[in-house]
């Protein structure tokens, strides 16, 4: 039977109140519609595994034909539970899954996990099938987690409601670390990695198509629990990004680390999470500045977010000090180490003084430094050595994190394990790097014993060094939330605009109506009035030809500097006209735009644009051909404060330039900043009519002088 959206045929359902998320996670009684004893089957493992791993809550066995099944009473269907489960799964073919819900809701279960796919994911129809879920669950008050996703595993609640073979293991691993996927098979697949390194994690949420409970249902969930100390997510799209930047900020207030992984940094990734959970995948940039304005980190990979979330918990708290210590058991290991660290922006610590004496204690002189080779020694090997100086370093105040890379040394486990624990005990977030094959063996064993986390090799570790950097770097923070400039009037001192692209001058007009200052300017009609109307403005004057068709004028021969007077004038406006219509046949021409010719140090391009999901975002860099060639822009959700576009500005990879270099003169960054701003407030006002608004260039001046749009564009929607 396929189900229709048409909702007569559905059951009125219980009028049950919403059931706690709290309780979602940690249900008193579990139903598994479709249980069996045949673990080939998704009810059969699912039922093993609840067994196996000692779900203390009631379950409840739900099968036409069996009376029994793993020793536990089994039910025909739901009408007959004893009472209403808080959860049930549902592992049922996908054309009956719509009764068995209806029966779900009547029979009074507080939360459904459908773990049948074929739905948003997979086309309309699909869609449709969904839509009718999601207006049951709205109807009845009974949630949904899914479809096409695989549940939940919860090891401190003893529960694995989920029917992955990975879960065929004698514990399930518990910790501290919230992990929230979309997708299914990746959220077990990194439960199980991360239990191969060691790390427990206190949840494996699959969430698949988040048709009722999101992602931030579960966010805000941990956030509120003390146990849950930092938050690992796999995301292909969101429900509601307004709300995901509460969840967001929620986290940063409880100093609880959010980590992703969200698909969609590039084209090919945004196809790609279309296909599989139906969810748009929202512009990356608009996203990352949103995440870099949080605190949320961005890992590249599933590994590192989990292993990273792990040293976390393990060193909480933000800190300041960002030089690294560097101990190796091999002067070329430590001499490795130190140039990936510089490459990867991570400095080596400046040890101070006293601790260099300490070392010289124990070492040579040129390895008593940082990092520090303990190949060469004053006394003989011992594994006390190799504990003094770790403990040593790390203890020297500039060092803030910790980093040792153990290559073949004698007595290798041995002084693996107590390098490990000195750095452990410095209460300062430090990896180990074990750079060795067999050796290592027993060392890996017994580290993994004792709970301590060690990456093979050391590409890993620097990995994870460089993201608890980047948690330690505040600068990238919205510290408070953007306010009003003084003297800006609210919403609704708009001037008139048409709907559409809107020529230079109007865009002009928008932008000195927000008091971003622009070139004087006037229109004129023909050549003779562009004369007189330069006249009034002075010598020397840009000319250009004013068009909305025109996108990029200088392309066409529309752009004329430097006109020194009236006879030059005339005769350039002349020449124009015939060569924009060769040029651009099609193109409505208005007239001519007579300007004031501005000048400045630098040109900078200032852009808005309302992304469908992050709202307004707002970018700035340098403008004309370095953007195009470098792409360097920094991003920020807008309306954003002018502190915080200095800080955008320092982002940049052009930023020396900013600040003055080669003998050229610091930029008005002030100035920049002051119209980044005021623009970023234009396009916050606009709310929905913003598609996109660009001034390029917006010429600055040296520190004090100012800066003056000089062009823009833009396209705004009609009213709705
Ligand atoms: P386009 O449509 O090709 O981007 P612009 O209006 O940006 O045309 O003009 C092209 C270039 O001419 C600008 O990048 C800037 O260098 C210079 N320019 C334009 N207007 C002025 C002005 N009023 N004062 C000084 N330079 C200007
Ligand atoms: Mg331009």
């Amino acid at each position: 039977m396929k189900p229709t959206l048409h909702t007569a045929h559905l059951s009125q359902g219980r009028a049950t109140s919403r059931l706690l998320l709290d309780r979602i996670v940690h249900p008193r009684s579990v139903a598994v519609l479709g249980a069996s004893d045949n673990v080939a089957k998704f009810g059969g493992r699912i039922t093993s595994f609840l067994v196996k791993h000692g779900f203390t809550g009631e379950l409840f066995p739900i099968n036409r034909q069996a009376t029994e099944i793993l020793g536990r009473k089994a039910y025909p269907n739901m009408s007959e539970l004893p009472s209403a489960p808080d959860v049930a799964i549902l592992a049922v073919p996908g054309a009956t899954l719509h009764q068995n819900l209806v029966a779900a809701a009547d029979a009074g279960v507080g939360c459904c996990v459908i773990i049948s796919t074929g739905f948003a994911e997979l086309d309309s129809e699909g869609a449709q099938r969904q839509a009718a879920i999601v207006e049951l669950s709205a109807r009845t008050g009974m949630r949904i987690l899914g479809p096409n996703c695989m549940g939940m595993i919860v090891p401190h609640h003893k529960m694995a409601l989920c029917s992955s073979v990975t879960l065929n293991t004698d514990t399930l691993g518990d910790g501290s670390i919230g992990l929230i996927s979309q997708s299914g098979a990746l959220m077990v697949s990194m439960f199980d990695r991360a239990k191969a390194d060691g790390i427990g994690l206190r949840y494996g949420i699959s969430c698949g198509n988040q048709s009722d409970l999101e992602i931030c249902d579960f966010i805000d969930h941990m956030v509120a629990e003390p146990e849950t100390r930092a938050i690992c997510v796999y995301c292909e799209g969101f429900v509601d990004a307004a709300r995901f930047k509460r969840s967001a900020a929620a986290c940063r207030a409880a100093g609880k680390p959010l980590l992703m992984v969200k698909t969609g940094r590039t084209a090919a990734g945004v196809v790609a999470a279309q296909s599989h959970t139906a969810s748009l995948a929202g512009s990356f940039e608009a996203f990352a500045a949103l995440c870099r304005e949080q605190g949320v980190l961005l890992p590249k990979s599933t590994d590192d977010m989990i292993r990273t979330a792990h040293i976390l918990t393990r060193f909480p708290g933000r800190r300041s000090v960002p030089g690294v210590g560097v101990v190796s058991s091999s002067g070329g290991g430590a001499g490795i180490a130190s140039d990936r660290l510089s490459e990867a922006g991570l400095p080596l610590a400046k040890i101070e003084r006293a601790t260099i004496d300490k070392l010289e204690e124990k070492l040579l002189s040129p390895q008593a430094q940082n990092p520090i080779d303990l190949g060469g020694r004053k006394v003989p090997e011992t594994v006390d050595i190799t504990t003094d100086c770790t403990a040593t370093l790390l203890a020297d105040p500039h060092v803030g994190y910790g980093f040792a890379v153990l290559a073949s040394m004698p007595f290798y486990s041995q002084r693996a394990l107590r390098i490990a624990e000195a750095v452990h005990a410095s209460g300062k977030p430090s990896l180990v790097a074990l750079t060795v094959g067999a050796l290592a063996d027993e060392a890996r064993r017994e580290l993994r014993q004792r709970g301590i986390f060690y990456t093979d090799g050391f590409e890993d570790s620097l990995r994870i060094l460089a993201l608890l950097a980047e948690n330690d770097d505040t600068r990238g923070l919205v510290e408070t939330p953007a306010a009003r400039p003084a003297g800006l009037s609210a919403v609704g001192a708009l001037p008139k605009f048409r709907e559409g692209l809107q020529t230079e001058s109007e865009v002009k007009q928008l932008l000195a109506s927000y008091g971003v200052a622009v070139a004087k300017e006037s229109l004129a009609p023909t050549p003779e009035a562009a004369g007189e109307a330069a006249a009034k403005l002075g010598f020397p004057v840009v000319l250009k030809v004013s068009s909305r068709d025109i996108v990029h004028k200088s392309d066409v021969g529309a752009v004329r500097l430097g006109l020194a007077d009236a006879a030059a004038l005339v005769a350039a406006a002349r020449e124009m006209t015939t060569r924009v219509k060769a040029a651009a046949p099609n193109a409505t021409i208005d007239g001519f735009s007579v300007q004031e010719m501005v000048r400045g140090e630098a040109e900078v391009i200032v852009g808005v644009r309302r992304d469908p999901q992050f709202g307004p975002i707002v970018i700035v860099g340098l403008g004309g051909v370095t953007v195009e060639i470098l792409h360097d822009v920094a991003v920020a959700t807008a309306p954003v404060r002018q502190a915080h576009v200095v800080k955008m500005i320092d982002s940049l990879k052009t930023a020396p330039l900013f600040k003055g270099a080669r003998g050229r003169p610091p930029l008005d960054v002030e100035a920049i900043a002051n119209a980044v701003e005021r623009i970023s407030w234009l396009a916050h006002d606009l709310g929905a009519r913003l598609v996109d608004l660009e001034v390029n260039p917006l010429i600055v001046g040296a520190a004090g002088e100012g800066a003056t749009a000089v062009d823009g564009r833009a396209n705004i929607a009609a009213a709705s």
